[in-house]
Parts: structure tokens; C-alpha cells; sequence
């Protein structure tokens, strides 16, 4: 083990006005994607009460936005043993075995909980739902809906599931709230961070919930998904910055595997200027038959590896971005072309209708493409039970690293993820609640700094994260990259009636997730799935073989560690 402090400091608590009201319940659970529905669902007749609330509108966050589908091996021919194998070899050496095995073996159970509940899959004839293949995975088990519209089903019907029982007195949901902090309780007597009791909110609502306030709780699950607005361009939603593994950075709680993030080959490049999510072209027209060519309509993917178009992401992207270098653009094209408009307009629904709203056919022209952030496979460090290093913290979906990805996702084995753990939790907890593991706990106000980013330094972030940890790494890019993101003046404020705007709270989460991320991916001197690094081009598992922690102290420090497997 390998554990140094960075000579980063970073903000204890955010800026913000003190609570006007205060709320309470056994459980508060924040997000309302997958991870978040499923967990909020599950632990209402398991505690007393469970409090939701999320961002935005229920439906907010990524899983609305996942088209290809969700993993699991339902087929006689396949087995969780067989899918356990294609994750392992997918996060290339570092996937916790043990988490892995869950996802997989309890995997075809929760599926079938979703198909109680309401969800539609893709049916066959016989009546059986379809199975596909995606890349990576060496058997059909890709469950889908509505074709390539597998999130906006998965979300609707949990979102129904959900609807169902709001009048429920076990259950509270609070739309437009904006998660600020986790609320700690008194440090331990070595300085160790609190348990967490609650979180701090900004709620956009009327009468009694409106402002900032707090939601006080035995345990805090954070269900708030990806990263994707750290980056320039992403295929995440809006509601993607980070928020979740910020606030339980500050509260004290450690992230790991931070410099694991998957850039999608093909996403609709818009110009150099498109800030924010963009339209994401599945892997699977490439499936289909599409080839990448670049601006002189060479086919530029034959001869560099022996799956040309369909190698693994990571190659893609690499190839993509040198390829766009040496035309001297930042883009290159896929055509479907030859596929003909009848087939690609049936098997491709929603990516023909977003496609078609920026002016491109994919039957008729040169789709312009460019990498772009999809995926986060580091987070909030949980176990098993998805319980953080903090007492009372739970981290479920993309915003935790439960180490079932390692250093790379297999495709569609994240919305199974978000399925199996926050299935898990809600048993923990409920558990835990009833056996007077978990109480209330007052919330104590932190030490250290309070930080606030204003939101017209959100570019400047992203350009830097960009540039730094983006698809190709090097010490140079990332000590750059960590200079421009120290020189970001934060609005350091010791008094607590900071005001602020939700623009500036989420401005301040992405440049702390960015600045964590950066460190981490310096720590890791070498290349491994979701991580290259041109100046160390091999991986190197004498070194390297394990997993990367980091922290912030109750003075603001943040530590790192590496931990060999
Ligand atoms: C375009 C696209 C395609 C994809 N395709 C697939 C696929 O085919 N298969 C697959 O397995 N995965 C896919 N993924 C990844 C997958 O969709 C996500 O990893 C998964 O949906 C994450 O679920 P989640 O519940 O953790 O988070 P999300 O679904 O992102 O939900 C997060 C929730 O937290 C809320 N929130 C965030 N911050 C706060 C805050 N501060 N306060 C309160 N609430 C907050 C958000 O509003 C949202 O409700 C895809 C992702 C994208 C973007």
C-alpha cells in the first residue's frame, strides 16, 4: 500500500445560505435514475419511511438516455460464469471478483423483478424476451426495449412503479432539489470524518420545502450518476456533474478508480465549440455494418487492429482522435450508407429521429463523429453492501465504485449494476435500521474550508479536463491540466450565508471532481482499459495491479493511495 498527501486542498462544504427547514426520515435517497428508483422502491416496505429527491423531474439522468440494453444471462446457452469471465477480461485485471460475481449471479433475478414491475423488453416470437450481443460479451444476453430505447422504458416504469405509491405516508419525493452537501455528525477521537446524517438541499419549490434546508436521516444513499459535464463533451445528460462523488468527497468519504472513464468513439461531433451532452450513435450501427472513414474517406480503422471498426472502445477512441490529428480536423465520419434507409430507420429508431434533428440521414449522409465522455467506472468506494467508508453513506449506480467494472465497463453491464446493488442496499439498510445499527445522529458543522466556483469558470474546467485526463493522457497534458484547474479562484468563504445559484454549486462539483480525477490519473503510471497514458504505453502489473483511493482530510488535504490487489 502507497498512501501520500497531494498538496491539493479542496472545499469541506459548499457555500450556501443555512437551512431554512428541516425534514426527516429513516432513509434519504438521492437520485432518481436506476439506481435511485430501484433502492427508493425497494426499502419503502422495508423502513418506515424513505425520503426521494432528485434534481430535476423524476426521469432525470442518464438511464433515460441508454439505448442498447441491459446484461444479464438469461439464455439456456449462457451462464453467470460465462458473463463473469467477459467483465473480468473488460476491467483488464482490476474488476473486484467478488462484486463482479454478485452482479452476475443475481443479475437474471432482478431482471425478471423489472419484468413484475412493468417493464417491457423486446419480445420474440415465442413470447421470450430477445436476446442480443454486444461488443465484449461472448454470448446473447443484451435485453432491450423499444429497440435502441432501452432507459426510457427501464425509466418509465419505475417511474410508474413509483407514481403508484407517492401518497404512500412511507414515502416522500421531492422534485427540483439539489443535493449540496451530506451532513456529518462529530468527528471521531482521531479527526476521523462523522457519520453521515442527512444531506443540505436547494429546493426550487413553494411554501415549506423551498430554498435550502436539510433532510435528516439514518443513512444517505447517493444514487446520482455519472461525470459527463466534467468533460466538454459528453453523451450524459445535464443532470451529470458529479454531484454525488464531490459531496461525498467533502464529507470525507473515499472515491476509487477515478481515473477510469470511457469515451465513446461515436458521438455526433457538432463543431469545435458544442459544449455539453451530445447525441451518442450505438456502437451498434457499426455493428450493423457502418465503417468510420476520415475527412479524405479513408477507411482508417482497417490494418490498425484485426476487428477494424468493431474493436474495443478505448481503441476506437484513440484511433479516432489520432486520425482527426493527422487530417488535421477533430472529427471523422461513419457511414452507414450502404445500409440502406428502410433497415436503418426500423433498427435504429431514436438514434434516425436525433440524428435527423441536427440535419443528418444516416442512409444518406457522412455522419460527422468525435469521441466524447460516456461512462464513469470510479466513484464513491462501497463494499459489498454498498456501504462507503463513512458510517451511514451509501453509493449506488455510476456515482459508486463497487469495483464490478474495473478498469473498464463491459457494455450494458451498468444499468445491471445500478439494479443488483441498490437491491442490496435497501436489504443492508433495512437490516441495519431494524437492528438499531444505524440511528440519528445531530449534524455537526464541518471544519475546514467553504468553497464556491462561479459558474463562469465551468468551461474553463472542462476545457482543462479535456485536455488533461481526456482520451490520451501524459504527464505533461495532466500536470497542465492540474495547474489551469489550481488557478481557478474559488469564492472561499468562512461565513455560512454564502449566496450562490445552482450553476455555481454544480460549477464547484465539477471542478473538484476534475481536480481528484486528474491527480489520479497522474498517480497511475501506466495504461490499463479506460486509462491511456502515451508517456507509459504498457500495462504494467508488477506496479500497477491494484486500485487508487483519494480523500480529502478534515483540513481540507487530500490524500491518495494505492492499495495492490
Ligand atoms: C447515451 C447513453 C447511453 C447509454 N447506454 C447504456 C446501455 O445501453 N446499457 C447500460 O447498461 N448503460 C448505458 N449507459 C449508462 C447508464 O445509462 C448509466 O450508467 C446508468 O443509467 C446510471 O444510472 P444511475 O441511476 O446511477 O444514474 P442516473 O440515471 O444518471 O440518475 C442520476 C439521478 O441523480 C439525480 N441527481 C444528480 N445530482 C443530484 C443532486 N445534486 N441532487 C439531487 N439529485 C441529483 C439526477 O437528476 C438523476 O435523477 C448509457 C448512458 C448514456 C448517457
Amino acid at each position: 500500500m502507497r498512501a501520500t498527501a497531494s498538496g491539493l486542498r479542496l472545499a469541506r462544504r459548499l457555500g450556501s445560505p443555512p437551512p431554512g427547514w428541516t425534514t426527516a426520515a429513516d432513509v434519504i435517497v438521492v437520485g432518481s435514475g436506476i439506481a435511485g428508483l430501484t433502492a427508493a422502491l425497494r426499502l419503502r416496505r422495508r423502513v418506515p419511511r424513505v425520503l426521494l429527491v432528485t434534481k430535476t423531474v423524476l426521469s432525470s439522468g442518464s438511464t433515460l438516455w441508454a439505448q442498447g440494453g441491459v446484461a444479464a444471462a438469461l439464455a439456456d446457452t449462457d451462464s453467470p460464469q460465462a458473463h463473469l469471465q467477459d467483465t473480468l477480461v473488460a476491467g483488464a485485471g482490476l474488476c473486484d471478483e467478488a462484486a463482479a460475481r454478485a452482479l452476475v449471479t443475481e443479475g437474471p433475478d432482478r431482471i425478471r423483478d423489472l419484468i413484475a414491475l412493468g417493464a417491457n423488453f423486446d419480445l420474440g416470437a415465442d413470447g421470450q424476451v430477445l436476446l442480443t450481443r454486444e461488443g465484449g460479451h461472448h454470448a446473447d444476453r443484451i435485453v432491450h426495449a423499444g429497440g435502441d430505447a432501452t432507459g426510457a422504458e427501464i425509466s418509465r416504469a419505475l417511474v410508474a412503479a413509483l407514481e403508484a405509491v407517492r401518497e404512500d405516508p412511507g414515502i416522500e419525493v421531492i422534485e427540483q432539489a439539489l443535493v449540496l452537501d451530506v451532513l456529518t455528525g462529530a468527528p471521531d477521537g482521531d479527526g476521523r470524518a462523522g457519520p453521515a446524517c442527512g444531506v443540505s438541499l436547494h429546493v426550487i419549490g413553494e411554501g415549506s420545502r423551498d430554498g435550502v434546508g436539510a433532510a435528516l436521516g439514518k443513512a444517505v444513499v447517493l444514487a446520482t450518476g455519472g461525470i459527463g459535464q466534467v468533460f466538454s463533451s459528453t453523451t450524459n445528460p445535464k443532470e451529470a456533474t458529479g454531484d454525488g462523488s464531490a459531496a461525498a468527497l467533502r464529507a470525507g468519504a473515499e472515491l476509487a478508480d477515478l481515473e477510469f472513464v470511457q469515451f465513446h468513439p461515436t458521438v455526433l461531433w457538432l463543431g469545435a465549440g458544442a459544449r455539453g451532452q451530445q447525441t451518442l450513435v450505438s456502437e451498434a450501427v457499426r455493428g450493423e455494418g457502418a465503417h468510420l472513414v476520415d475527412v479524405d474517406g479513408a477507411r482508417f480503422m482497417l490494418g490498425r487492429h484485426e476487428l477494424a471498426e468493431l474493436a474495443p472502445r478505448d481503441v476506437v477512441a484513440k484511433a479516432i482522435v489520432r486520425q482527426s490529428a493527422l487530417t488535421g480536423t477533430d472529427h471523422v465520419f461513419l457511414d452507414a450508407r450502404h445500409l440502406g434507409k428502410a433497415f436503418l430507420d426500423e433498427r435504429f429508431p431514436t438514434i434516425t429521429m436525433a440524428l435527423a434533428e441536427h440535419g443528418y440521414d444516416l442512409a444518406e449522409d457522412l455522419v460527422p463523429v468525435a469521441p466524447a465522455q460516456h461512462y464513469h467506472s470510479g466513484g464513491v468506494r462501497v463494499d459489498l453492501r454498498g456501504r462507503s467508508s463513512l458510517q451511514g453513506l451509501y453509493a449506488v449506480g455510476e456515482t459508486s465504485c463497487t469495483g464490478v467494472h474495473g478498469a473498464n465497463r463491459l457494455a450494458s453491464n451498468s444499468l445491471l449494476e445500478g439494479l443488483v446493488f441498490a437491491h442490496r442496499i435497501a436489504d443492508d439498510i433495512a437490516g441495519r435500521v431494524e437492528g438499531g445499527d444505524l440511528g440519528a445522529v445531530d449534524p455537526q458543522e464541518r471544519a475546514g474550508l467553504v468553497g464556491l466556483v462561479g459558474a463562469s469558470q465551468r468551461v474553463r474546467v472542462q476545457k482543462a479536463a479535456s485536455a488533461g485526463p481526456g482520451v490520451i493522457r501524459s504527464a505533461e497534458g495532466l500536470a497542465a491540466a492540474a495547474t489551469q484547474l489550481a488557478a481557478i479562484t474559488h469564492r472561499h468563504s468562512a461565513a455560512a450565508d454564502v449566496l450562490a445559484s445552482s450553476a455555481e454549486w454544480e460549477t464547484t462539483n465539477l471542478h473538484q471532481v476534475a481536480s481528484v480525477l486528474t491527480l489520479a490519473a497522474e498517480l497511475r503510471a501506466e495504461t490499463r482499459g479506460g486509462h491511456y497514458r502515451q508517456d507509459f504505453p504498457s500495462t504494467d502489473d508488477d506496479r500497477w495491479r491494484g486500485r487508487t483511493a483519494v480523500w480529502v482530510t478534515p483540513d481540507g488535504a487530500v490524500a491518495t493511495r494505492f492499495r495492490g490487489l
